[in-house]
């Protein structure tokens, strides 16, 4: 079963990669097929297979040899290691149909924020019906926490944005809306902290070893993909762990 599951989730995977990379550029997902970007040879089948073609062909094009972004082959695993590790958390039931949509939203967020600092709106909205639909099914208790964790995702994540005059984008804040669909109103505050700490980290890291500059516009997306599933998966143990930080 988690064999099938992983073979799958890699295909997967790389569809999510075509959809952030299409979307944002207004482009069809279904047509043309893949195709280099430098020399335009469309890629055949062989090539098409997730991570085994881009560690085959050294990470360069075999037309060209422009080099393939590792970004695609990391978005193919970690999809795959995701779906695959989701049943062991939330069990086999209901609730995994949520978190393998959560994940495909993520994954496809990761891959437009990193190459184009954007988040599609078209993208936004399709997984919006599809949470709010399998909540309907599969409900938070109470049932009503996932249009509180909308409207609480969604508000908290404008008045940042207003008050950083533009330090988060538009974006970032109807991703949280969406988000708090999902999470619950509590988990998706935990989710903005558990992002805005990884993101923190991670620009004092890399100011540290001189790859990012102060003031230099950094997507966020890739903290909030991290953050969200941290929350997701552990948000329940977080917050017990927080408790008995409190209480004693
Ligand atoms: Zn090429």
């Amino acid at each position: 079963m988690y064999v099938i599951i992983a073979v799958y989730s890699l295909l997967l995977g790389s569809f999510f990669n075509v959809v952030g990379l299409r979307v944002p550029k207004g482009e069809s997902i279904i047509k043309p097929r893949s195709h280099c970007p430098r020399c335009q040879r469309t890629l055949t089948a062989w090539e098409l297979i997730p991570v085994v073609s881009y560690i085959v062909q050294g990470g360069a094009c075999r037309g060209c040899g422009v080099r393939i972004s590792p970004l695609y082959p990391f978005i193919e695993l970690l999809t795959a290691i995701l779906f695959t590790i989701s049943p062991l958390w939330v069990g086999w039931s209901k609730e995994l149909i949520v978190s393998w949509t959560l994940v495909s939203l993520l994954m496809i967020i990761f891959v437009s924020d990193v190459r184009y600092m954007i988040i599609p709106d078209p993208v936004l909205l399709f997984f919006a019906v599809l949470f709010i639909i399998e909540r309907l099914f599969v409900p938070l208790s109470p049932w009503w926490d996932s249009l509180v964790g909308a409207a609480v995702g969604f508000s908290v994540l404008l008045l940042i944005a207003v008050a950083s005059k533009g330090g988060m984008g538009g974006g970032d804040v109807k991703l949280f809306g969406v988000l708090g669909l999902v999470l619950g109103w509590k988990y998706t505050l935990l989710a903005l902290f558990v992002s805005t700490f990884y993101g923190t980290v991670f620009g004092v890291i890399g100011m540290a070893l001189g790859k990012i500059r102060r003031g230099e516009p950094m997507p966020f997306g890739p903290h909030i993909v991290f953050g969200t599933l941290t929350v997701y998966y552990f948000g329940h143990a977080i917050i017990e762990w927080y408790q008995q930080l409190i209480f004693f």
